[in-house]
């Protein structure tokens, strides 16, 4: 793979792609490697090494500052079912087309007849929809920077949101600043790639029979949090809504999404993410406000906000991010908190995810072989025995007893 020194090494490109969008001379693609996640490539009889490619990178020239407060617990004022947490995207973006803006955000699209995660645009309510919710899994978003960019320049309010490395990227293509652009990033732990993505969609058509069409994976009817996925299925061949049956699944039965939550299967850059910190891209920032019960109790008190619908924080980062705030966070209950209070809970505003020691594993399994070797692997090492007894005793035994033996255990 000719990159012309593009990224020294996987850590250092996040494939945010705004290197390839960039190019005068359509001379670099993203190619996927050996582990499926996809870096740039450089077709060397196009290139004229005017090297603009490595200046409007994002994560190598780490576009972005210090938050600068203030933070906030928040929470979309009206139904947030959708979202992933406190529906503070929704609010924000929703408030942004009312007044005749656009907003880019990651949706799901049928590529090759496969789901996949791009970003895509869209100007009124009801598209919307399609951006809400968490896609665990690399979105392809530099295909969108030149729109973004004819967005801008045609003078319309423009709404980015995407993982911190993203907006760093369109930053970095943009190459100045604009007055009607506002940039929205995520609290983020890391993505895994879209072909391993793509083995958890094969995993849910093989049990199920249908295809799958849309993937919810922080569905809220057990509550905020992660346990539950809701998958909306068809009948294969068919093209009409009205045979779409939707189930919910438990998380944990899933390989990729435990996976995924265990850090283990994340790209190379996400483990030495610059933005896992207070030092933030966007003018904004929202993620969930895990712990806010013990970190801060005060903000349930109240009543607007509610542990079971979830809660979002919201970082402002700059003075651009205040302005923002205060046009477009009309339907945003907001209670102001330290930034302390918020990254107490959310490991990902303090450093990078640690690399567990059996990722090499499963991305060698990967390499090897394909996603089914990975499923085979994890049953294995995580669903055998001890996983067992350990999933049982969490159902009989009380939190005091099963602490008392994991202490006896340990010793
Ligand atoms: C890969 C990933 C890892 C994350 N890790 C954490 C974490 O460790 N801690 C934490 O607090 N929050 C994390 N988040 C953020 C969290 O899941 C919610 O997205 C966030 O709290 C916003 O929720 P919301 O209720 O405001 O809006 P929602 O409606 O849930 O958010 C939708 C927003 O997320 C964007 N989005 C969804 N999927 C993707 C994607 N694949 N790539 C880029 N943008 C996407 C949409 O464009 C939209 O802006 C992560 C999100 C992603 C996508």
């Amino acid at each position: 793979m000719d990159t012309r020194g593009l990224w020294a090494s996987p850590d250092r490109c996040c494939g945010c792609g705004a290197c390839a969008a960039r190019c005068p001379r359509g001379a670099i693609r993203l190619r996927e490697g050996a582990d499926g996640f996809v870096f740039p490539e450089v077709n060397e009889s196009l290139c004229v090494d005017c090297g603009l490619c490595k200046r409007v990178c994002g994560l190598q020239n780490a576009r972005a500052l210090q938050t600068s407060g203030p933070w906030y617990a928040a929470s979309l004022r009206g139904d947030s079912s959708l979202s992933a947490s406190g529906g503070a995207f929704f609010a924000l973006a929703r408030a942004v087309v009312s007044m005749g803006g656009v907003v880019f955000g990651a949706a799901y699209m049928r590529d090759d007849g496969r789901l996949s995660v791009r970003h895509v645009m869209t100007e009124d309510e009801a598209g919307l929809s399609s951006l809400q919710g968490s896609k665990y899994v690399q979105s392809d978003a530099g295909a969108c920077f030149p729109e973004v960019e004819r967005e801008l320049r045609a003078g319309r309010e423009v709404l980015f949101s995407g993982t911190p490395c993203q907006v760093a990227g369109l930053k970095g293509y943009l190459g100045r600043d604009w007055t009607n652009l506002v940039t929205v990033d995520l609290v983020c732990h890391g993505v895994p790639s879209e072909v391993m993505f793509h083995g958890l969609v094969a995993a849910l058509e093989r049990r199920y029979g249908k295809r799958v069409v849309d993937l919810r994976f922080r569905c809220k009817h057990g509550g905020w949090g992660h346990s539950m996925l809701l998958v909306r299925l068809r009948p294969f061949g068919e093209t009409s809504t009205c045979d779409d049956e939707d189930v919910q699944i438990q998380a944990s039965d899933f390989t990729y999404y435990d996976l995924f939550l265990r850090r283990m299967i994340l790209r190379d850059s996400c483990y030495a993410c610059p933005f896992a910190s207070p030092i933030r891209p966007g003018d904004l920032t929202v993620g969930d406000f895990w712990g806010v019960e013990d970190n801060r109790p005060d903000v349930l008190l109240d009543g607007r906000f509610d542990v079971e619908r979830g809660i979002s924080c919201l970082l402002v980062n700059n003075m651009h991010g205040r302005e923002a705030l205060e046009r477009f966070g009309r339907d945003l209950d907001l209670c102001e908190v330290e930034f302390e209070d918020i990254a107490k809970g959310n490991d990902q505003l303090r450093h990078p995810s640690t690399k567990p020691t059996d990722r090499e594993l499963y991305l060698t399994t990967f390499r090897d072989g394909d996603w089914n070797s990975v499923e085979a692997l994890w049953r294995r090492r995580e669903r055998g025995v001890r996983y067992r007894v350990r999933e049982a005793a969490k159902r009989v035994l009380p939190k005091g007893v099963r602490r008392f033996f994991k202490h006896l255990i340990s010793r």
